[in-house]
């Protein structure tokens, strides 16, 4: 197999392979790795299990790192964490219309899904070479339990993830700071999800920084996470659709990693018609849809948490592929929505972007009626994030017309919303829908026993550094 190269959104940064690429995390230019070439869609149909498919699409990607044989024990081991046996199940919502469950994992968001392989990656990687690093995270509530889960004990790391203080929901902040490790560092920033992750990239920027203290990056701004992402969007369409026909997904987004996922496996040759991406109110990609421009307003809390997000890091990745891989003209792009909060986008990277996206938002209020309407019409309790995707999805066969007008490019097509999280980690948001509060599965259900760990914090890098380097000197 002919090994990889990786290069950066912002064109400045060296290419790497796909074991510097992972432990690098975000390119020293500021930007994002990609890959630069799509391997082909190898032959996966509706009989082949999980964890075959994720071996033969990650692969290509991950080959001169890991061979056949390491990948397919590191997804062996990855996979055997969930659940359900079929790993990322479909289950049929009625009409063309489906759900992916992706919520089967330790954590229970899709988060595991990627994390659960990538943390075995980076232990395998950093083990080879005889390293150790300190892996930093920002999360709006997800990523960080998914990390501590898949980082928790081992040698080669310490993890550190902020989170916004006071605005992730008890059971997320709960499955992150009472995990007893000691290589795991919570810290509560008195800010939102978005300063998390502007003081992540602020500590990767500080080139000084970063090295004394060997940083790694386990958001998706780590191409590793999007890579084992792609794999369910190919293995839920050969489920509705074993003739290998077009279908369509609606995924609910914050930092686009996900959605984004959906988007390289189209390039691979999966047949996806639509992709819809289903936002809360933070919903700038929702106005950039319908605007042409990227404007960053103040985020505001959501019923929907792990969607309050305004700087939607992989964006980034889509910008550059329509840009034409244009890294000077992204840094400018993003230099001046930075700077300005504001920054249109080049009309033809958007008939591009076109082709392949759709957008929709859902209000706090049309989220409750979402979960409602779905547990009466069909007895399934929905999380908030996926009630979102499930309402966007309908307001897109809507908009089209059930049937399709002639030209329109909704032929009928199923529609698979990806269920991001269990119902349980989001009870008050089911509560004030539903009258009834989910229970917590059995491996959580004393969640709220145990001892919490952490830290607050304000705003400020030199904070995040001190933390940081007093790790390192175990001090
Ligand atoms: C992280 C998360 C999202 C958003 O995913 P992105 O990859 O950031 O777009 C949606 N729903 C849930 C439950 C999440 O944890």
């Amino acid at each position: 197999m002919t090994r990889p190269v990786y290069v950066s959104t912002r064109g400045q940064a060296e290419q790497l392979g796909f074991g510097d690429a992972l432990l690098t995390g975000l390119a020293t230019d500021g930007g994002l790795y990609c890959p630069v070439e799509f391997p082909p869609l190898p032959d996966i149909s509706t009989d082949t299990d999980y964890r075959d498919a994720a071996v033969a699409i990650m692969a290509p990607y991950v080959a001169g790192t890991f061979d056949v044989a390491e990948l397919e024990t590191m997804v062996g081991l990855a996979y055997d964490s969930f659940r359900h046996r079929d790993v990322c199940p479909v289950v049929e919502l009625g009409g063309a219309h489906h759900l992916l469950d992706l919520s089967q994992g330790p954590t229970l968001a899709f988060k595991d899904v990627a994390l659960q392989l990538v943390g075995r990656m980076l232990d395998a990687e950093l083990s080879r070479r005889g390293r150790r690093a300190t892996i930093l995270g920002a999360t709006s509530g997800d990523t960080g339990s998914a990390a501590i889960e898949a980082l928790a004990g081992l040698e080669t790391v310490d993890v550190v993830i902020l989170h916004p203080a006071g605005r992730v929901s008890d059971v997320q902040r709960r499955q992150m700071t009472t995990v007893d490790a000691a290589n795991v560092h919570n810290i509560a920033v008195r800010g939102t999800f978005d300063d998390c992750q502007d003081l992540v990239k602020a500590a990767f920027n500080d080139r000084k920084l970063r090295e004394a203290v060997s940083l790694g990056a386990v958001n998706s701004i780590n191409w590793a996470r999007v890579m084992a992402q792609i794999v369910y969007y190919v293995t839920s369409a050969r489920a509705v659709r074993p003739d290998g026909g077009p279908v369509s997904f609606s995924v609910p987004t914050g930092n686009f990693g996900n959605v984004l996922a959906g988007w390289y496996a189209k390039q691979m040759g999966l047949l996806v018609n639509t992709l819809i991406v289903a936002s809360n109110r933070n919903d700038v990609l929702t106005r950039f849809f319908e605007g042409r421009t990227l404007e960053i307003h103040q985020v505001e809390p959501s019923l929907s948490p792990s969607m309050d997000i305004q700087v939607s890091s992989n964006f980034e990745r889509l910008l550059w592929e329509t840009s034409g891989r244009d890294g000077a003209k992204v840094a400018d792009l993003l230099g001046e929505l930075r700077s300005t909060n504001r920054a249109e986008v080049p009309a033809g990277w958007c008939r591009l972007i076109d082709e392949a996206f759709v957008a929709y938002r859902l209000s706090d209020e049309e989220t409750l009626q979402e979960i409602k309407r779905t547990h009466s019409e069909l007895g399934l309790i929905l999380d908030p994030h996926t009630a979102i995707g499930v309402g966007a999805a309908r307001q897109y066969a809507h908009a089209l017309g059930d049937n399709g007008p002639p030209g329109s490019r909704y032929c009928g097509e199923p529609v698979i919303t990806l269920a991001t999280a269990d119902a349980a980690k989001f009870p008050d948001a089911v509560e004030a829908a539903l009258g009834q509060r989910p229970e917590l599965p059995e491996h959580l259900a004393d969640l709220f026993d145990r001892q919490e760990n952490y830290d607050e914090i304000d705003n400020d890098l030199a904070i995040v550094a001190d933390r940081l380097h007093a790790l390192r000197t175990g001090s």
